[in-house]
């Protein structure tokens, strides 16, 4: 097989980027590792940025999300004694869009096969041959049989595991790195939201965020230490321990049922650089992730996806190669960014394990600062509804 970009992973980068560039008239073909139906059943990303909202009009994979998807003028921050709203359409004028990652998949999905995009699914042993030359190619094997893609540039979306980033050498790129010494442990449940926003709580019993995916389906978490398991949570142990950290009256009006998922996620912030090895580009999870508590994971693969697909349309369209010259820098400079903002977050709501009284002071002042400061929360509206291309 033969097309102009190779893209290895078909979860939301790999999709969006293909979509985007088939609607400019370039030729894709994706390789992804599992089936459609496993990637369209991994319970993620809910909060949209204003920039990914624009992406997704920009790819035509609009309609249902506007339909379907809940529009937040703003969240809330609590601790045991203050719960501060912030308002992003009053500060930016923008607002967030709720709508699961699973969602936007589907919907890029079936805008691919409306496109004739050819997808190949259980690909494996993908390996991306010759990347510094202008001749790269994709081998791979499906239904055991050994095959060839041959392409003028390789797109790497294949997550944080994928073969991409391990393809450029080490001494060619650098890795910077941060584990939190705790996860979320998360349940998908078919009940109301306890709160037409979400609630970021930190509490003196520790984080908790209350969330949703829609108007029936809520998503909520709770810090917990990295080396508990899921089967030690039982559906009665979670709720009691997320109301426990929720302020009274959002804990008071929820509506528990049974978890129809439920993971831990560790937490960490990483980042490759650069994004770029000869004609191989790196996008999304697989140059970089971040901890959900700034809900950017999927936010920065939709703005690297930005930068790339309008950086190859230029270099196959035009012949202008200024794009991809410039794409790891530009890319990176709103990724570092994003990383800034995440690990803030992530710090001002959790309790870290054998920390001392100080830190807790901090975080409380912190959330009293935002409380009476406009600027503190325009500064934190800016960065949540996301920083511009
Ligand atoms: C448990 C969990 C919860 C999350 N929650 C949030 C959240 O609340 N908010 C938020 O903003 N973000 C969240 N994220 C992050 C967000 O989901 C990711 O940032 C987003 O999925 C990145 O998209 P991607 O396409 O770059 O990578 P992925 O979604 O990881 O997709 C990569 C694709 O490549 C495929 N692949 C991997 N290796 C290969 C290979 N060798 N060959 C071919 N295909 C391959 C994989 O099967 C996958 O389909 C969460 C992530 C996880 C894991």
């Amino acid at each position: 097989m033969r097309t102009e970009v190779a893209i290895i992973g078909g979860g939301p980068s790999g999709l969006l980027l293909s979509q985007l560039l088939n609607k400019a008239g370039v030729a894709t073909v994706i390789l992804e590792r599992s089936s459609r139906e496993h990637v369209l059943s991994r319970i993620r990303a809910g909060v949209l940025e204003w920039g990914t909202v624009q992406m997704l009009h920009e790819a035509g994979v609009s309609d249902r999300m506007e339909a379907e998807g809940d529009p937040h003028d703003g969240c809330y921050f609590t601790d045991d004694d203050l719960m501060v709203h912030v308002n992003f359409h009053e500060l930016t004028g923008k607002r967030v869009m709720v709508y699961g990652q699973t969602e936007v998949t589907t919907d890029l999905y079936e805008a691919q096969d409306a496109m004739g995009t050819t997808i190949v699914h259980n690909v494996e042993d993908v390996v991306i041959q010759d990347p510094t030359t202008n001749a790269p190619y994709v081998e791979y094997t499906v239904n055991g049989e050994r095959r060839r893609l041959d392409c003028a540039y390789v797109a790497g979306c294949d997550g944080f595991h994928g073969v991409s980033r391990k393809t450029i050498p080490e001494d060619k790129r650098k890795e910077f790195e941060r584990v939190y010494p705790f996860g979320w442990l998360g349940v998908l449940s078919r009940t109301k939201p306890s709160h037409h926003e979400l609630v970021y709580a930190n509490s003196s019993n520790g984080f908790a965020l209350a969330s949703m995916r829609s108007q029936t389906l809520s998503r909520y978490y709770v810090q917990v230490p990295l080396t508990d398991k899921v089967d030690e949570w039982s559906d009665e142990r979670f709720w009691t321990k997320l109301q426990s950290c929720l302020p009274a009256d959002v804990a008071g009006s929820m509506e528990t049922g049974p978890s129809i998922e439920k993971s831990i996620a560790p937490l960490r912030s990483f980042v490759n650089e650069p994004l770029r090895w000869g004609r191989l580009f790196l996008v999304g999870d697989s140059a970089h992730i971040v901890p959900p508590t700034g809900a950017k994971g999927l936010n920065l693969a939709a703005s690297d996806v930005f930068y790339l697909y309008n950086a190859l349309v230029d270099a196959l369209k035009k012949g202008d190669e200024t794009g991809i010259d410039g794409y790891s820098e530009r890319a990176l400079t709103r990724i570092w960014k994003a990383m800034r903002f995440s690990w803030q977050m992530t710090t001002m709501l959790h309790q870290f394990e054998g920390e001392d009284s100080f830190a807790g002071q901090m975080r409380k002042a912190t959330l009293k600062h935002l409380s009476q400061s406009e600027t503190a929360r325009r500064d934190l509206a800016e960065n949540y509804i996301g920083l511009p291309y």
